[in-house]
């Protein structure tokens, strides 16, 4: 018996849809999941996928991806590879597994949204093969970081963080239950699929894997690989949505859009930019976390918003200025609230490591290096209690980190909505903006400082604050090489 090709049936296979009878439309598809918000029914028949699998294609070269990670696994477990690594690109790998293996999980969820309540059964059918993407990386996730438990208590942080109250994990989350939990499949695929798996992904997994290659992490850097392959592929499915809903309705796509990439460039900034430019050690670095979102994200995202007819976000500005100093701004806080975290931060501000950081930020010294000096000196007199934290720093009420990290210490502003009697704080006059787009959509949340305050967090001290984030002694963060680094400075004691 001859076998169709697959051209000859796919349409077929790919468009399983059918009349209900026993209920409605609307019953089965209810609104609230699909996001379709006035999109007719119809206009989701030009919804075409721009690429082609069947079941069988996606089995056999999933199959090949597994075989391919499993083998390197196994080399390096044998050869006990990770104890070589430096300790500085340890925490890159830590932080990612820590604060990545839960989305991959809600991205299970995300997908599985897709497949059951996406407009068009072409999107439904591509939803399955998205979902059982994301459980491969939850897995693959979990299997690095099982395998490295005796090495280091924190890669329990895979599967424990977002059970926990870090601070830090719960930006991520609160970013994440927003844009793929909470989101209906429309605004989720433009959100999700098309900002954050089709851009953002790329310097976490690809900008990352290249890092990991050089510092000799073959098994973390083969995961991120793998893993960016099924993320290429399936993040496409915005491009589709975004044609139908532009169509449509324009003016949504650009907000979801111009929301979106704020959000996952703040958190981006956190946890790629301080890996990047400071953990990475520096003579591994390939490119600075500005050169590579210049080249593969903003270069990109300019292209979309292009070739849709969307304009550049209203921000524009003022993202390149954040660009310039968000993720300096956020290593520095996150070093010197070393205890709230989970991993080890490298300071990453020794001589040479600085001479690289002002060759990439040519105002890093004049923006960055005066704090670092204040730093520096208090270690070098033995003063760390200086060098530590007693209070938690103020939170935006969008993005969750820290106000005064978009920007330097020149660019400092205040940003305050009042809602119905409630006072707001944000990191930007962009988090604003999206506040005050849908005020009801985050006026409810409290954020940690917010809780802090109200009392649910007790005692209310830095110590009562980090039992309730979980940290316990075995995690705390502190700094990745014992200062060491700081000796560089040895002389400017001498001096003054
Ligand atoms: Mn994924
Ligand atoms: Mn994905």
């Amino acid at each position: 018996m001859a076998l169709l090709n697959r051209d000859d049936w796919y349409d077929i296979a790919r468009d399983v849809d059918w009349t209900l009878k026993y209920v409605d439309r609307d019953e089965a598809f209810p609104e609230e999941w699909v996001g379709a918000k006035g999109i007719p029914l119809e206009a989701w028949e030009d919804w075409d996928e721009p690429f082609r699998v069947s079941y069988r294609e996606y089995v056999m070269v999933q199959r090949e991806k597994e075989a391919g990670v499993s083998a390197i696994r196994e080399a390096m477990v044998r050869a006990k590879a990770y104890q070589q690594l430096d300790d500085g690109h340890k925490a890159s790998t830590q932080l990612h597994m820590g604060t990545t293996c839960m989305v991959e999980q809600m991205a299970v969820t995300m997908q599985s949204r897709f497949s059951r309540f996406a407009p068009c059964a072409r999107w439904r059918s591509l939803g399955a093969f998205g979902m059982l993407d994301e459980i491969r990386h939850a897995q693959l996730d979990m299997r690095f970081s099982h395998d490295l438990l005796n090495e280091d208590p924190r890669f329990d942080w895979c599967q424990k963080a977002f059970h926990t109250n870090e601070w830090g994990v719960l930006a991520v989350r609160n970013f994440f239950d927003d844009v793929m939990l909470n989101a209906d499949c429309v605004e989720a695929a433009l959100a999700t699929s098309l900002t954050v798996e089709h851009g953002f992904t790329n310097i976490q997994f690809v900008a990352m894997a290249s890092d990991a290659m050089e510092a000799g992490d073959v098994n973390f850097s083969s995961l991120l690989s793998s893993i960016q392959t099924d993320e290429a592929r399936h993040a496409q499915l915005g491009f589709p949505t975004l044609d139908v809903v532009m169509k449509h309705d324009p003016k949504r796509a650009q907000q979801i859009l111009d929301v979106s990439f704020w959000r996952a460039f703040r958190l981006f900034q956190t946890l790629t930019g301080t890996s990047m430019d400071y953990y990475t050690p520096v003579e591994k670095r390939k490119m600075s976390f500005k050169e590579f979102m210049l080249e593969w994200i903003i270069k990109h995202h300019e292209r979309i918003l292009r070739d849709y007819g969307l304009k550049k976000p209203w921000y524009w500005s003022q993202f390149e200025e954040a660009l310039e100093h968000g993720h300096h701004a956020m290593h520095i806080g996150t070093w010197f609230w070393r205890p709230t975290l989970f991993w080890k931060p490298n300071a990453g501000v020794s001589k040479a490591e600085r001479r690289w950081l002002n060759e990439k930020y040519p105002s890093w010294d004049d923006s960055w290096g005066v704090l670092w000096d204040e730093i520096i000196k208090n270690v070098n007199d033995g003063k760390m209690e200086k060098t530590y934290p007693e209070t938690l720093p103020a939170l935006c009420n969008i993005t969750q980190l820290p106000l005064g990290s978009a920007l330097d210490r020149h660019h400092l502003g205040c940003h305050q909505v009042v809602h119905e009697g409630r006072v707001y704080h944000f990191d930007s006059e962009v988090s604003k903006w999206i506040f005050e787009l849908e005020p009801e959509r985050y006026a409810g949340h409290m954020n940690v400082v917010d809780r802090f305050i109200a009392g649910q967090i007790q005692p209310m001290n830095l110590e009562g604050g980090l039992q309730w984030m979980s940290i316990t002694p075995e995690v705390m963060g502190d700094d990745a090489y014992g200062y060491a680094w700081a000796q560089d400075y040895k002389d400017m004691r001498v001096a003054a």
